[in-house]
């Protein structure tokens, strides 16, 4: 089922982020981790795309295959643009189709000096703009809270972000975010645009400090002093510092929900634990 008739029928949407394994071995692995997650029932997993490659992508196919026909669960394919030619990303599309699987999300992908970029799309909606020309596909975008590193300004970004949506994107994913109120005044400014498409917003609990300080120089994402306190206190210790960056999510989480989110895209990083910890916490919410 497309993604926009999911939302035609409730709100909010749970989804869960994964990401194929790049290991033949860890493959393997991934069973344990979907029958946990998939046992969660969210509404959809979405599997992450690499920059380039095809062995890597191709497991990304073949990943969201196994979640739709061996789990039942209905799975949405990244695809990232600016390593790829029109005629490779059709030729993912029509595996696709193939496969009935009808949501994508589309994306830009970083620039990599390690791999030579194409230049049949420069633009996350030039991709949308493509896939919708390529079949009937449900096409969802990224977007940035707290805006997106390479944008001057957050006004420059959501105009931006006003032509992905132009072009076809008719749902968003955010960027993980740690502070609630960045995210509202967000979906505030996105409204002042016409910006009216779901808007699914992003959560990653933090459980270890070498994953926080990688992600916050990633993604950009700001520590608001509460959560900076946590992991100040807890770095040193595993087991507590899990505790408390579940706690944090999920409190987070339970305030997003008071606010009629349209969505919660939980990046579980292939950790089931982290998925039915959070679940665990919500079940009688949602
Ligand atoms: P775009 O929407 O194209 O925006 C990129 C930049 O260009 C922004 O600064 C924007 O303001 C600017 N811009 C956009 N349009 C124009 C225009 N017409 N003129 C001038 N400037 C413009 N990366 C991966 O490699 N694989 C993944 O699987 C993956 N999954 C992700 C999932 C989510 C939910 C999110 C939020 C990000 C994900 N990313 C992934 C990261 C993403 O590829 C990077 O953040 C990338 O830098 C931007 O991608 P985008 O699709 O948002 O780009």
């Amino acid at each position: 089922m497309k993604i926009e008739e999911m939302y035609k029928q409730k709100r909010p949407l749970i989804s869960f982020e994964i990401f194929p394994p790049k290991r033949a071995e860890q493959l393997k692995n991934i069973d344990e981790t979907l029958e946990i997650l998939c046992g969660l029932k969210p509404d959809y997993i979405s599997v992450t795309f690499g920059a380039g490659g095809s062995s890597v992508n191709s497991k990304t196919v073949e990943l969201a295959k196994k979640i739709k026909y061996d789990y039942g669960i209905e799975p949405v394919v990244h695809l990232t643009c600016l390593n790829y030619s029109k005629d490779e990303i059709s030729a993912i599309l029509d595996e696709l189709k193939n496969a009935d699987i009808q949501n994508v999300l589309a994306l830009r992908g970083d620039y990599n000096p390690d791999i030579p970029r194409k230049y049949d799309f420069n633009y996350a909606s030039e991709l949308a703009a493509f896939i919708k020309t390529q079949g009937d596909f449900d096409v969802a975008g990224g977007c940035y809270p707290e805006k997106h590193l390479e944008a001057p300004d957050i006004v420059t970004d959501i105009h931006n972000l006003k032509k992905k949506v132009d072009a076809g994107v008719g749902h968003l994913i955010s960027q993980l975010f740690f502070d609630n109120d960045l995210y509202y005044d967000f979906l505030e400014k996105l409204k002042i645009a016409d910006i009216n498409v779901p808007v699914s917003a992003g959560i990653m609990p933090v459980i270890n400090k070498a994953q926080i300080e990688r992600m916050v120089s990633l993604c950009g994402a700001s520590l608001p002093e509460k959560f900076a306190r946590i992991t100040h206190k807890y770095e040193n210790n595993k087991e507590a510092l899990f505790d408390a960056g579940m706690v944090y999510a999920i409190n987070q989480v339970v305030e997003l929900l008071t606010h009629d989110v349209d969505g919660i895209h939980l990046y579980t990083m292939n950790n089931p634990r982290v998925a039915k910890r959070l679940c665990d916490g919500i079940k009688n919410i949602i």
